[in-house]
């Protein structure tokens, strides 16, 4: 039988889950256990409820991620600036960070125009925890937020256990996301991103179920070795 994905629906319990993730310390490297020493048994009860959801019974097929190794020893912290400013930590394994540096000095070269990075890995905790966050936001549309955000596990943004890294970019000459595709960062992307091992996951029509996302790039490097 289907899981019931009712029990999330409740805007206390996820509002103070949000409330407490966002003040821990690195949130986006978080492992599970160190989430839970900051909530209560409930909200505790509802992540690991959560945990046992399978994205398939709501028509998004997706790879599953061995996530028991926890998060990668060799993170490096990207510290970007855009216009003197200093943007939000993002964080990456080191031979993910050197394949996007080198690739994109070729794309400022060639066209004047620079990507940064909106997104690196992000822990199955985190993930959860964007899932909650966009789940509030839209105002517990659960069948809406499962084609918009992976479930925790299955994010390729800690696909590393298999080898995979996705970084969400933001133009440097228009960060709205919704006209990343109209970008020439975008067109330069689509023709020689793949040099790079960087690939679109979801293209349009994508059959995974998940909404076509121009910004989101998978690294994999250790596929293509093979
Ligand atoms: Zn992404």
């Amino acid at each position: 039988m289907k899981k019931s994905w009712e029990f999330l629906k409740n805007p206390q319990i996820v509002g103070s889950i949000l409330e407490k993730a966002f003040k821990i310390e690195r949130a986006k490297v978080c492992s599970f256990s160190r989430l839970f020493q900051h909530l209560n048994n409930k909200e505790v009860e509802m992540m690991e409820k959560f945990l046992l959801l399978d994205p398939e019974e709501f028509g998004v097929k997706m790879e599953l991620f061995d996530i028991s190794k926890g998060t990668p020893k060799r993170l490096l912290d990207i510290n970007q600036r855009r216009n003197g400013k200093f943007l939000a930590v993002q964080y990456l394994p080191k031979p993910v960070y050197l394949a996007f540096k080198i690739m994109n000095k070729v794309l400022e070269a060639e066209t004047g125009k620079k990507l940064l990075i909106l997104s690196g890995y992000r822990s199955p905790a985190y993930q959860a925890i964007v899932f909650l966050h966009n789940l509030k936001k839209y105002d517990f549309d659960f069948l809406k937020v499962v084609k918009l955000v992976a479930f925790p596990g299955y994010s390729e943004h800690h696909g590393w256990p298999a080898g995979k890294q996705a970084i969400d970019f933001v133009a440097s000459s228009n960060e709205d996301l919704k006209v990343f595709e109209k970008t020439e960062e975008f067109k330069w992307l689509s023709e020689n991103a793949h040099n790079f091992n960087f690939y679109l996951s979801y293209s349009r029509n994508n059959g995974s179920g998940i909404r076509y996302e121009p910004w989101h790039w998978c690294w994999r490097g250790i596929a293509a070795r093979k």
